[in-house]
């Protein structure tokens, strides 16, 4: 940031301190106040910048281009002094100060001074810099700035004129990012950027850093200025939304069985449960907001439809009291198992899940019978090395009709092809049993026949080890290599309508 019009969101701000510096009516106090990351601290510097400009512009704001401009954001104009009272605590470094202040600049107009985390001096220390506040040398300007503005005197708040700097709305900050994106030619999926937007908490720097550490996290792959959500959760460590999404199922479906299994399997993997409860709280709070709202997408949250809105609101608390002892558990997995042990769905839940896992059933049996009738009466003209080339194009296919089923087959391993059959590694038991449901077959046997002119049969085998060898990257282990998808609802064809039929009530 290097002048007024680049602080976003402090318009209120930079409007008046560009004011203030066009009639040259100085304060020789000034306290900025607010949350990390809005700005306090770069609209400092600005300022110094901008009353020292040696060819500042009519608009008030700095020329970066002369001696000093250039010299302060150097950081190292001899009129700045900046303390970080943070970490120079006491009351040292201020007596220092009351002994220099008298000096004249040195080079500049003013003799700047920038205390940050102002609150953490000692009380002898505001004593001194209170008089230092009480008769300021003309030459002298002070500009302390905090994040906890309460903890201050009253005696020093009274001296200074006080500016607050705000917190980000979600949409300020994706207009941030949106707008730096853009103008880096950084293509970035939306949901990726969701991501960005809800982990950067309002704070504008937090955004642009959460930026540059996906970018330069995903730089050596093909494609580096394509950002994919499942890069951005790489590159973070944010869990998957597929292991996210089916514990939710399990625990709504009253599957205790299979969720305890899942917990047990993603602890084994070392996944941040952490992060992992906070995750189940987000797309909670989609499913609640979204049933409110009375528009639930049934194509992504179908396990939710039978849910009322204060049993979302029930598993949100669970999810959200974990999220908060999980802070100083000794044994994290057991706030989900109590989680699993506590939850209890109605019965309408129950008894239309039961009704619909019979018709299922039965439509399994019937529909396994024809996909193996259809895959054995023939041998394959296929090989290991043509499917292993191929198997991106096929996956990617899939990828618009069921994100999940993509996810899965993207992050297994192809380990052979015997006759007709292929073998598959998958980390999870979860991925085993989903990519081995009869709908998953019937939509990846059309998109086979689509990619290479036939279909085979398949076989998923569980291999832990998979997982865990990437220990560093427990809580993505779902995926193994960056990649780029981008596959626009224009280009898709008959076939992926086809199999977005096969998921309508999946
Ligand atoms: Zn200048």
């Amino acid at each position: 940031m290097q002048d007024f019009d680049e602080l976003v969101g402090q318009e209120h701000i930079s409007t008046t301190l560009k004011n203030a510096v066009k009639k040259d009516s100085l304060s020789h106090a000034y306290l900025f106040t607010g949350s990390r990351g809005t700005g306090k601290t770069s609209t400092a510097r600005i300022l110094v910048k901008a009353i020292n400009c040696l060819n500042r512009p009519k608009d008030g704001n700095p020329c970066n281009k002369c001696e000093f401009c250039k010299a302060i954001t150097a950081g190292r104009f001899l009129d700045l002094i900046e303390i970080d009272a943070a970490s120079n605590r006491g009351i040292e470094q201020i007596r220092d100060l009351k002994e220099k202040i008298e000096f004249s600049p040195a080079e500049g107009k003013y003799k700047t001074y920038i205390i940050d985390e102002v609150h953490m001096l000692t009380n002898e220390a505001f004593n001194a810099l209170l008089k230092t506040l009480e008769e300021p040398p003309e030459h002298v300007i002070m500009i302390l700035a905090t994040t906890d503005v309460h903890k201050l005197p009253p005696t020093i708040l009274s001296r200074c004129q006080r500016y607050d700097f705000r917190l980000g709305s979600e949409n300020e900050i994706r207009d941030l990012l949106k707008n730096i994106t853009k103008k880096e030619k950084i293509k970035i999926e939306k949901k990726g950027l969701d991501i960005l937007v809800h982990n950067a908490k309002g704070s504008f720097r937090d955004a642009l850093s959460l930026l540059d550490v996906v970018y330069s996290g995903q730089i050596e792959s093909k494609k580096p200025d394509e950002i994919s959500e499942n890069e951005v959760r790489h590159v973070l460590g944010i869990p998957d939304s597929t292991m996210v999404y089916y514990l939710l199922e399990k625990i709504v479906l009253n599957d205790k069985i299979a969720a305890l299994e899942m917990v047990n399997e993603i602890d084994k993997k070392g996944v941040n449960l952490q992060q992992f409860a906070k995750y189940t709280i987000l797309m909670l709070r989609e499913i609640l907001v979204q049933k409110m709202q009375g528009k639930l997408d049934l194509e992504e949250y179908s396990f939710a439809k039978n849910l009322s809105t204060s049993e979302i609101i029930t598993l949100i608390n669970h999810f959200l009291v974990a999220e908060r002892n999980l802070k100083n558990s000794s044994l994290p997995i057991l706030e989900f198992e109590m989680i699993i042990g506590n939850v209890n769905m109605n019965e309408v839940v129950k008894k239309d899940e039961k009704v619909e896992k019979k018709v299922k059933k039965k439509n399994e049996e019937k529909e396994d019978r024809v996909v193996e009738s259809k895959i054995s009466s023939k041998k394959s003209n296929l090989d290991l090395e043509r499917i292993k080339k191929d198997w991106k194009v096929l996956t990617n296919k899939i990828k618009p009709a069921n994100g999940h089923l993509f996810a899965f087959l993207e992050s297994a391993n192809i380990i052979s092809f015997d006759e007709s059959k292929l073998f598959m590694e998958v980390p999870f038991q979860f991925h085993k049993d989903r990519i081995e449901d009869p709908k998953s077959r019937d939509a990846i046997s059309i998109v086979c026949r689509e990619v290479f002119g036939d279909c085979f049969a398949y076989e998923c085998v569980v291999n832990g080890k998979m997982a865990s060898k990437k220990k560093a990257e427990a809580s993505v282990v779902l995926r193994k290599e960056p990649t780029k998808v981008k596959e626009k609802t224009k280009t898709r064809k008959n076939s992926s309508k086809d199999i977005e039929e096969i998921f309508k009530d999946m």
